[in-house]
């Protein structure tokens, strides 16, 4: 689905009145009466109209900037946001009660489904690594605890279309070449429910839903990583009286971690020591996602070597078995040496035929540090 400022033609700071010239003037030129034999243009027109329904809606406007379309259902989760007939047809026409204005929208009694939401969630590699259970706090259009989504003012009941009868469809006569045709389409006027919402409830004014903040529960099992989509089934936005509700997707964001860098299912790390012990060897702790083990630094050990941790990385998702940790060995050289340190670093150069840069006082310092 396109973005709604992208289908107006306008950035993301336009303000209220940039957005009406925006979509009266791309209204004109794509409405379908002005475009007759285009197929495309209803379409057009129908997007337009949709993006202006929400954009138009500070409210809607604000949760659009926020969660998006939340992808998933394209077309359906667009279809039905609270797209409110009489407020396209009031910018277009001018006023209420022009052509086209007989849709009525508002007192329709048919149900929607919700949209979908889709919101990000950063958790630890330590949580990747166990699972965790979070508590999502989720700011959209919940079920109108007033009239329990239905829209109806308490002890009300919605009333039957005059223009069908409640029959939810009119007969339509068409003449041809070929002789008179009936045939049966929705009725205009309550959306083929066969009913109007004459009191609206008062709490979501018919719409039987409200934007209201909860919080969701959500189960994120061991392995998971950076982006994987979590779809949790009825937990997005409200429908429409009554209408099914949306989906609520959620997208796993993974904090850095201060030592282990994830690729899959392996860790990597760096495992720095002394030359000291990379050149004699030694037995070391060095740290794994839980907790410390025993890793042997074989001697001669050079800059970039690597070791492997097999099973040490984080458990595979939704399969058995974890992938392995992979250390990497960063020799480190002292930078500040005693005089006795640099006495013996002198005489090991000596001994290997290594040239070094000379210490004037060398002699010297060897008698400080030995005492002779
Ligand atoms: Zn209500
Ligand atoms: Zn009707």
């Amino acid at each position: 689905m396109r973005d709604y400022y992208e289908i107006l033609g306008v950035g993301r700071e336009a303000t209220a009145d940039e957005l009406k010239s925006a979509y009266r003037r791309l209204a004109r030129q794509h409405h379908p009466d002005a475009n007759q034999g285009d197929p495309e243009a209803a379409e057009r027109f129908k997007e337009l109209s949709e993006a202006y329904s929400v954009l138009s809606d500070p409210q809607k406007r604000a949760h659009y900037d926020h969660y998006g379309n939340a992808g998933g259902n394209g077309a359906g989760g667009g279809a039905d946001m609270g797209f409110n007939f009489e407020d396209i047809f009031d910018v277009f026409f001018g006023g209420p009660g022009g052509p086209g204005g007989q849709a009525g929208g508002d007192r329709r009694a048919v149900p929607g489904r919700g949209r979908d939401f889709q919101v990000d969630l950063e958790i630890t590699l330590e949580e990747a690594f166990r699972g965790v259970e979070k508590e999502i706090p989720v700011n959209g259009l919940a079920v109108c605890v007033t009239c329990g989504g239905n829209g109806l003012q308490p002890g009300k009941k919605a009333a039957t279309c005059r223009h069908c009868k409640g029959a939810g469809q009119i007969q339509v006569i068409q003449s041809t070449l070929f002789g008179r045709f009936v045939s049966l389409r929705p009725c205009d006027h309550c959306g083929g429910s066969g009913t109007l919402i004459e009191d609206p409830c008062p709490n979501c004014r018919g719409e039987g839903r409200k934007v209201q903040s909860r919080r969701v529960q959500v189960k994120i099992p061991p392995g998971a990583s950076e982006g994987v989509r979590f779809r949790l089934s009825g937990e997005g936005e409200a429908g429409r009286r009554g209408g099914s509700p949306g989906d609520l997707y959620v997208r796993l964001r993974e904090k850095r971690h201060q030592v282990f860098e994830r690729e899959g299912d392996d860790l990597y790390s760096e495992l720095a020591m002394p030359f000291t012990q990379a050149a004699l060897g030694a037995e070391v702790e060095v740290d794994t996602i839980e907790g410390k083990t025993k890793l042997h630094i074989p001697p001669g050990t050079q800059n970039g070597a690597v070791f492997h941790l097999k099973g040490k990385g984080m458990p595979r998702f939704r399969a058995g078995g974890r992938g392995d940790q992979v250390l990497r060995a960063t020799v480190r050289v002292p930078t500040e040496l005693t005089p006795e340190e640099k006495a013996l670093l002198h005489q090991l150069a000596r001994l290997r035929g290594e040239t070094v840069t000379e210490d004037k006082g060398f002699f010297q310092k060897v008698k400080d540090a030995f005492g002779v």
